[in-house]
């Protein structure tokens, strides 16, 4: 088996896993990089990226992270579709259960991110990029001076709806119940907004318009009357909350409530010689630039762990 185990395996390829692969490839590491369902990660989901820095005009998402993964292939990574199904981090080397496949390495790079929730709408997929975003930040400058929705009834709906308002006209909040999970001061700092609005008891049945390929009207029913109605913005963004892609390693790493990833020293496991970067273990910052910085970090943590074992 020897032969056949790898230096290092990073699974996930959007910017966290992409950096970890150029950095782990540039140290001469072979790294083999397993593509999951989502390949880009968040990025392949947003369109222009102006906060990405060295792009001074900005760059579109898909082109970014396909730039990564250019970068990483020319120094020597591997990458390959798979999905993580199972893994035994128990005794090394680690083994990971892909398909039929087990492989096995000395040191594994989770950078399988976070994937936003959607509503599972008709027409919702259709529109992502054209009016339907998970991504206040990545999107809202594209909304200034319009009309726009958000979806939910966390921090993060409040925090979304709020930062909005420096780029709307006016932001409708729009929640199912007339009850708010919202941290108080949060929910208080969007109430005493004078761009937001609240539409409680409400949810969201469509998004309009996708032969138009922007968004015209969300379709909205209240819950308590029945009532429906079109209502007509230019975005809807959904603040609905992340599932952090890590259910294949409950019970053997250590995550909080929510299934994210737990850390120590930026990007160290409980497990010696596992390592997790980007928005698998980063639920405040969730930056393509963080992740990349994170990935980093890891394939600097491999490198220096594989070393002094003697690799
Ligand atoms: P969250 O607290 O789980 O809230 C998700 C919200 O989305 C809930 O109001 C929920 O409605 C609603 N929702 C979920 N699925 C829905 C669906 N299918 N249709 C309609 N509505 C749906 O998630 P979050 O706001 O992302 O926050 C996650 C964690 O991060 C929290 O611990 C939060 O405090 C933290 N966070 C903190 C900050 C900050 O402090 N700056 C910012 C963002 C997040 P129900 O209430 O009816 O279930």
């Amino acid at each position: 088996m020897e032969n056949s185990v790898r230096n290092v395996v990073v699974m996930g390829a959007g910017c966290a896993g992409h950096t970890a692969a150029l950095y782990a490839a540039r140290a001469n590491l072979k790294p083999l990089v397993l593509e999951g369902h989502e390949p880009g990660g968040q990025l392949s989901l947003t369109t222009l990226v102006e906060n990405f820095p060295g792009f001074p005009e900005g760059i579109q998402g898909p082109e970014l992270i396909e730039n990564m993964r250019k970068q990483a292939i020319r120094f020597g990574a591997e990458y390959r579709m798979g999905h993580v199904a199972k893994a035994d981090l128990s005794r090394r080397p680690f083994a990971l259960i892909v398909g039929h496949e087990t492989i096995h390495t000395r040191t594994l790079i989770i950078a399988s991110g976070a994937s936003a929730r959607w509503l599972g709408l008709p027409n919702e997929q259709a529109l992502i990029g054209h009016g339907v975003s998970s991504c206040a930040t990545c999107d809202g400058f594209f909304f200034s001076g319009k009309e726009i929705t958000v979806i939910g009834g966390g921090d993060s709906a409040m925090e979304e709806a709020t930062f909005l308002t420096r780029f709307a006209t006016k932001v409708t909040l729009i929640h199912r119940r007339d009850q708010f999970r919202a941290s108080k001061i949060m929910l208080d700092r969007a109430r005493g907004n004078p761009k937001i609005e609240f539409l409680t008891d409400t949810v969201v049945e469509d998004v309009l318009e996708p032969s138009k390929k922007e968004v015209t009207a969300l379709r909205l029913r209240n819950m308590k009357t029945g009532e429906s109605w079109d209502f007509p913005t230019s975005a809807m963004f959904l603040g609905i909350g992340h599932i952090p892609n890590a259910k294949m390693f409950e019970g053997q790493l250590d995550m909080d409530q929510d299934g994210y990833l737990k850390t120590h020293d930026y990007v160290l496991t409980r497990v010696p010689g596992v390592f997790a970067c980007g928005d698998v273990q980063d639920r405040r910052y969730r930056q393509a630039i963080t992740a990349s910085g994170s990935g980093c970090m890891a394939a600097i943590e491999v490198e220096k762990f594989l070393e002094e074992e003697g690799h």
